[in-house]
């Protein structure tokens, strides 16, 4: 079956509905995961685009623009930024984000953060930045955020739809329900605020890389929107502040 069949087919079978966000209250906090040079700005790295991608440029251009509306709101913002000890592995990925080399750093479009007030920036190591954000006495940066801003909901954008942004939704799920975080009732994930990487079948595999290396952008974002959503996550199709 043609590719984008397939992802027609899949979309009818596991259908994500979103919803439009109007937000209009205090309680929200956004965000941001690892728009960084090594993910999102072409040419930057092993993982970052080759050539400009319609999806993660949309994706840069709406951070950016939540971001600015949380920070005129004065409402609080948390960017992951996934940054690796050189040298140092993250299986099954080829070097990425190694510390010093800039693909560790917000993409242009969001290097405002660093100054930003509202904005807490947190690196990882690690896929899942629940756990990326667990420090040495067992103290979680992200838990400590939401409880410390009186978070009640939650916005999510970033890259990869379904790897990092996908990993850190569910176990913020899992997090909340368990009752780590004090106040947070919903978790929303914004479509067009997400991206993710095209590697086709027979991209991969000419590469001689693993079959599981297929990972076709369309079908994988849905799918990562899917899973996120048929486990409690909220999917947004279009996010206002008013
Ligand atoms: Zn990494």
């Amino acid at each position: 079956m043609e590719i984008r069949a397939l992802t027609d087919a899949v979309r009818s079978e596991l259908p994500v509905s979103g919803e439009e966000l109007n937000l209009d209250a205090k309680g929200w906090g956004l965000v941001i995961v690892d728009i960084v040079n090594g993910f999102a700005t072409v040419g930057a790295g092993n993982l970052a685009p080759p050539a400009e991608n319609p999806q993660v440029t949309q994706m840069v251009a709406e951070s950016d623009r939540l971001a600015r509306g949380f920070a005129d709101q004065g409402w609080p913002i948390l960017a992951f930024l996934d940054t690796h000890e050189p040298g140092k592995l993250e299986p099954p990925y080829p070097p990425h984000c190694e510390a010093g080399t800039g693909e560790e750093e917000l993409v242009p479009a969001l290097k405002w953060l660093e100054a930003a007030p509202q904005a807490t920036l947190v690196r990882k190591d690690c896929i899942n930045g629940f756990v990326g954000a667990i420090g040495a006495s067992g103290e979680n940066a992200v838990v400590d955020w939401a409880n410390a801003n009186e978070i009640e909901n939650l916005l999510v954008v970033g890259i990869c739809t379904d790897i990092c942004v996908m990993d850190f939704v569910l176990t913020m799920l899992s997090a909340r329900n368990h009752g780590l975080t004090q106040r947070c009732e919903e978790i929303y994930v914004y479509d067009d605020g997400c991206a993710t990487y095209d590697l086709p079948k027979t991209v991969a595999s000419s590469l001689g890389l693993p079959e599981t290396a297929s990972h076709p952008q369309d079908l994988t974002h849905h799918m990562g929107l899917y899973f996120m959503a048929a486990r409690g996550a909220r999917i947004a199709n279009t996010v206002e502040i008013a």
